[in-house]
């Protein structure tokens, strides 16, 4: 019998929860919302009691988290939440409290490593040496995967922190960020958009500004990232990424900002930007990854 995994995907609205036994076997899968640590973690406990009387006992779990996270396997924090603005989740172990609860290893990292890993294993980003996922939603954030493995150093990275130049059009709005207003994710996440402009960006028209000012922001953001990493991909998820349009739109910033530099012409910004190959299972596939190296490590 195969490997019987258990798979978090720790979101700050809503956690997916999911019983596998490979990529392509997903046995269970529930969405469970994100309210206080308590309720959601008894009743992530009890979907996986439930799903272990019914499968049998789990060989590993993998859980891709909302942050900040402590991902030092060396910390005595390792697998918490850490200083989140979310009320209640600071301070919260989650990797303890699934791994002690199951009885099995426990992977655990960013969602966006998490993502990050699973694209590069399965899906846009297989065969790139670098690549990055980043999500564009509540918040902004990003993932990196580096010869399969993801880049943690003195904490893991905090990509929509970076303060891109502003916008022309874009002078007097001061940002949604409550530590910097105006960072990438204090001008280009959706409430960012939701307070300037009173609505979401799928909402707005086609020609309305808002879809030139977001793209313009977030090619700045690939071209950094070219600048500062040399992705050979870049993935961008999230639910401000649905919009129709955006992506060639930030393809098309992105070329114009990085101006020839990179040895990418116009055409090249299709093949290095792209949608998840995935869909929106990146984030819990990349618990099956996390749950993989956990069993590697023992
Ligand atoms: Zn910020």
């Amino acid at each position: 019998m195969s490997r019987l995994y258990a798979l978090i995907e720790a979101g700050g609205t809503k956690f997916v929860v999911a019983v596998a036994r490979s990529q392509d076997e997903i046995l269970r899968v529930e969405r469970i919302p994100t309210t206080s640590p308590g309720d959601t973690l008894a009743q992530t406990m009890a979907f996986f009691q439930n799903a272990g009387a019914e499968f049998g006992a789990f060989d590993t779990a993998g859980i891709g988290s909302f942050g900040p996270v402590d991902v030092d396997r060396h910390s005595p924090t390792w697998g918490y939440i850490t200083s989140t603005p979310k009320p209640g989740w600071n301070g919260v172990d989650v990797a303890g409290a699934i791994g002690g609860a199951l009885g099995c290893p426990v992977g655990f990292d960013t969602d966006v490593n998490g993502a990050a890993l699973a694209e590069a294993r399965w899906g846009a980003s297989q065969g790139a040496s670098v690549s990055t996922y980043v999500t564009v939603g509540t918040g902004i954030g990003g993932g990196v995967v580096i010869d399969g493995q993801p880049l943690h150093g003195a904490r893991h990275p905090e990509m929509g922190h970076v303060r891109p130049e502003r916008h022309p059009r874009d002078h007097d709005f001061h940002g949604v960020c409550p530590f910097h207003g105006a960072c990438l994710e204090g001008l280009a996440s959706g409430p960012a958009i939701m307070a300037r402009w009173g609505a979401t960006l799928s909402d707005l028209p086609g020609d309305h500004d808002a879809h030139e000012i977001v793209a313009f922001y977030l090619g700045q953001f690939v071209v950094m990232q070219q600048g500062l990493l040399a992705p050979d991909r870049i993935v961008f998820g999230g639910g401000v990424l649905a919009v129709e349009g955006l992506i060639p739109r930030i393809r098309a910033a992105s070329s114009m900002l990085a101006n020839g530099y990179y040895g990418l012409d116009r055409a090249g910004y299709d093949d290095l930007i792209r949608a998840p190959g995935l869909g929106d299972r990146s984030g819990l596939l990349g618990g099956l990854v996390l749950a993989e190296a956990a069993l590697m490590a023992l």
